[in-house]
Parts: structure tokens; sequence; C-alpha cells
């Protein structure tokens, strides 16, 4: 049985991923200091003999005893609105944090995985986004903590393969949405999707032309773990290149909720980025990998989801 280690497990990705992982039959450690997850996110997992959840900042150190097959490293704070509420945690986390993540799947023998970013591109000059495009970042701009510890952490990586010989991949993960992120996270999805639940005015940021391509997480977890058994060093891009503008977005999910809530145009923070969508010609050739669930029906699943928890947390049950 493999025993794998999920750094940032008690998050939104890596509880799904956990998930699968236990569902694949590995025994697994999650380990997470809950900055920006919960331990709500895998109670459903606490009872099983293959499962150890770990309150520990993987900043600090990241000592398991015993076997690991497999280190997979996704702490780290991933929204706008989070990482720019901890940019210390955040740079630290891709920095001291994956350090001491190489450094357990070294002295274990083990295959790592870095969770990377599609912000690696920055405000992309090439679109779609291949994987040998080097991308336009700001290095001292408000996103700087976090693109540019995950592109440290990616030399990181690299460089413990060359020099190490520690079997590394790197997956650049593209936004992602789903069951368990928060509605206060500040990312597009939860957020539209709480706004028009509570008939709040859902905020479309600048006049909303900017894109992002959606996939969904059940997908992004099959690229992962795909990647994982391949033995590929990556960077591979994972995503879905289903591309749509924010406006647009935000009017599809005012109608699949069939709420009353307005759309109101709030200022556009700096340096977001104007398109984003992957190539994933790689992916698809190297890992035999497409997403596959219909975009449509994963937000209507996902809104489900969301309605079912706000109807509950009201006392009256009146979503
Ligand atoms: P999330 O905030 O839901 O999960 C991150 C988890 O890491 C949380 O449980 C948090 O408590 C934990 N964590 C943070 N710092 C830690 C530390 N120092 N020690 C231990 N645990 C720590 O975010 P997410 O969306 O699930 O993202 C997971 C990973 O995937 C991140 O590395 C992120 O950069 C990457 N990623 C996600 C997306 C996306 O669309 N969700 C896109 C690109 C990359
Ligand atoms: N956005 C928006 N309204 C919101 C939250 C985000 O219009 O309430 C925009 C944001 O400015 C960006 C896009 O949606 O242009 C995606 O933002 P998100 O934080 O989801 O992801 P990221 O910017 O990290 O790709």
């Amino acid at each position: 049985m493999a025993r794998t280690v999920v750094t940032g497990g008690a998050g939104f990705v890596g509880s799904h991923l956990c998930d699968r992982l236990m569902a694949d039959g590995h025994h697994v450690v999650c380990v997470d200091n809950f900055i920006t997850g919960s331990v709500d996110n895998v109670a459903h997992l606490a009872g099983s003999g293959r499962f150890e959840l770990v309150e520990a900042d993987v900043s600090q150190g990241l000592a398991v005893d015993g076997p690991v097959d497999a280190v997979l490293h996704f702490a780290s704070p991933a929204s706008p609105v989070d990482y720019q509420k901890f940019p210390v945690e955040t740079l630290k986390v891709g920095s001291f944090g994956t350090f001491n993540a190489l450094e357990l799947a070294k002295d274990k023998g083990a295959r790592f995985l870095l969770a990377s970013t599609s912000e690696v591109y920055g405000t992309a000059l090439v679109h779609p986004q291949p994987e040998s495009y080097w991308g336009n970042v700001n290095p001292v701009g408000p996103r700087s903590c976090y693109d540019e510890a995950k592109r440290f952490g990616e030399a990181a990586t690299a460089t413990y393969r060359e020099r190490f010989g520690v079997d590394t991949g790197i997956v650049r993960i593209f936004n992602t949405f789903g069951p368990r992120m928060r509605t206060d996270d500040g990312r597009a999805i939860p957020n539209f999707i709480g706004q028009a639940l509570r008939g709040e005015d859902i905020t479309v940021s600048g006049d909303g032309t900017q894109t992002r391509s959606i996939c969904y997480v059940d997908d992004l977890v099959e690229g992962i773990v795909r990647l994982l058994d391949s033995g590929l060093p990556g960077p591979v891009n994972i995503g879905n290149p289903y591309e749509i503008s924010m406006l647009d977005l935000a009017r599809w999910i005012q109608k699949l909720t069939g709420t009353d809530a307005e759309l109101v145009h709030v200022p556009r923070p700096q340096d977001d980025p104007e398109v984003r969508r992957p190539d994933i010609s790689y992916a698809e050739r190297e890992l035999g990998w497409t997403p596959r669930a219909p975009v449509e029906q994963a937000l209507d699943d996902t809104i489900t989801w969301y309605r079912d928890r706000l109807t509950a947390a009201t006392p009256s049950g009146e979503g």
C-alpha cells in the first residue's frame, strides 16, 4: 500500500485529492495548519485507519516517521484575497515549505509533486499558454508573493531533480472550482455563487471582459493522479481550456441559480491577468488526460452543494 503525504490536504484541492487517494487504497498523511483550510474538509476521512491528520506548519519543518512513497506539496494560500492577507506566509510556504517537502522526499526516496499554478505565466503575452512559455510576471506587484513563490518552488523542484535525482513532478494548475471552496475566499466562482444564493449584488471586477478557463475539481484530481503515477517531471498544465469572460460567467451563475441578485461592477485589482487558457496538448499526449466534466453540469452540482450548506446554516431553513 502506498503511503502518501499531502501538504495542504485540508484545503479545497488537497481534500479532494485525499478523497481520491483514499479511494485508490493509499495510506494518506494529511499535513495542514488550517490557515486557509478546514478540518471539516477531511472530517469524513478521520475514521479510517489509513488516514492521519497532522496539524503543522510545513514552512517550519516536515517530519514524517516511517516509509513514504510520495510527497504531494499542495500547501499554500491560493486565492488572491487569501495570499494578500497572508503574503509572508505565502512566500514562506512556497520557499521554505517546498524545501522541507523536497527534503522529506529526498530522505524517503519518494516521488514528489509540486502544486504550481497558471499564475507563473503572469499577464501572459502568449495565448493559450503552453508549458514552454516562461511568463510575464511583475516581481514586485501585489500578486508577486504568490507568483514568485511558485516560480521559486518550481526552480527548487527542478534543482532537486537535477542535483539529487529526486523523482519530481510539477503540475501547473489552472482555475479550478467545485465543492469546499470557501464562499469568503474571494475567488470569482465561490463569490458569484455565494452572492447569488444570498441575493446580494454579484461583483464583476472591471468591465468583466477578462477571461479565465474553468476546470472541475474531479478532472484536476484525475490529472494529478496520472502525473503522480507517470514519473514525468513536467511541468504539465492541468486545466480545462473552456474559456469564459467573467461577465458571462456571472450572468451564467445568475441564470443557473435563478437569483434576483443584480450584477454590479467593482474596481479591477492591479495586475489582474487579462486572459488565461491552458494549452493541454502535453497532458493529452503524455498522460492521456483530458477534462471530462461538462462545465454547465459541474457548475450546477457546485451550486447545489453551496445551496445545501446555506440552507442548513439558516435557522429558518430559508436559503
Ligand atoms: P486552499 O487555500 O483551499 O488550500 C490550501 C491548504 O494549504 C489549506 O488547507 C491551508 O490551510 C494549507 N496551508 C497553507 N499554508 C500552510 C502551511 N504553511 N503549512 C501547512 N498547511 C498550509 O487552496 P486550494 O485552492 O486548495 O489550492 C491548493 C494548492 O493548489 C495550492 O498550492 C495552490 O497554489 C494550488 N493551485 C490551486 C488552484 C485552484 O484553482 N484552486 C489553481 C492553481 C494552483
Ligand atoms: N473576479 C470578479 N469578481 C469577484 C472575484 C473575482 O470579477 O468577486 C474576477 C477577478 O478580478 C479575475 C477573475 O474574476 O479577473 C478570476 O479571479 P479569481 O480570484 O477567481 O482567480 P485568479 O485571478 O487567481 O485567476
